[in-house]
């Protein structure tokens, strides 16, 4: 592989991490994720409510319907989590992908976890699982730092459409 191919290659690959609350979360006290599981929903953007763990969406977004996953408990190391809370943020994020599937139909998605902030997590004390769907080509329209104005559907009309497609029904727990 030539540099230049090496160089394009790597300019694909995607780093979403580094986008989000990293400005943002600095400037907010308390815990993002506490507040928004504590919050009246339509407020803090929670999409559905599982018995441990809760899915949001991203309020600055890699692309529409970037949604995350999170313990309720406050837990800020990856081996943390209970066996139970670990295995119910994924089965959110499978319910992520069922309702994003419906709403939006993307092509792929990503699925990550950033551990501490060398790796792009915003807020480093709760950790969360990332969901982002993509479309081919997202990586060339979408500038490196998104910005929610350039989506083309207002937050909380997603979480409106998210939260209804969400498979099994409307925040049944
Ligand atoms: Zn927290």
């Amino acid at each position: 592989m030539s540099n230049g191919r090496l160089a394009r290659v790597t300019r694909q690959l995607w780093a979403p991490w580094r986008l989000e609350y990293i400005k943002q979360a600095d400037e907010q006290p308390g815990c993002v994720f506490c507040d928004a599981a504590a919050g009246e929903d339509d407020e803090t953007l929670v999409v559905h409510r599982g018995e441990l763990a809760f899915v949001l969406l991203n309020r600055f977004p890699y692309s529409s319907g970037h949604l995350m996953v999170a313990s309720y408990r406050h837990v800020g190391e990856f081996g943390g989590l209970t066996d139970e809370e670990a295995l119910e943020v994924h089965r959110l994020a499978q319910g992520g992908i069922g309702a994003l599937a419906q709403v939006y139909g993307p092509q792929g998605y990503n699925l990550g976890w950033n551990l501490g902030r060398i790796a792009g997590a915003g807020i480093v004390d709760h950790v969360h699982l990332h969901l982002v769907p993509r479309w081919a080509g997202d990586t060339n329209f979408m500038p490196v730092l998104a910005d929610v104005k350039v989506l083309p559907e207002h937050l909380t009309e997603t979480r409106r459409r998210v939260t209804e497609a969400w498979p099994g029904g409307v925040n049944e727990s």
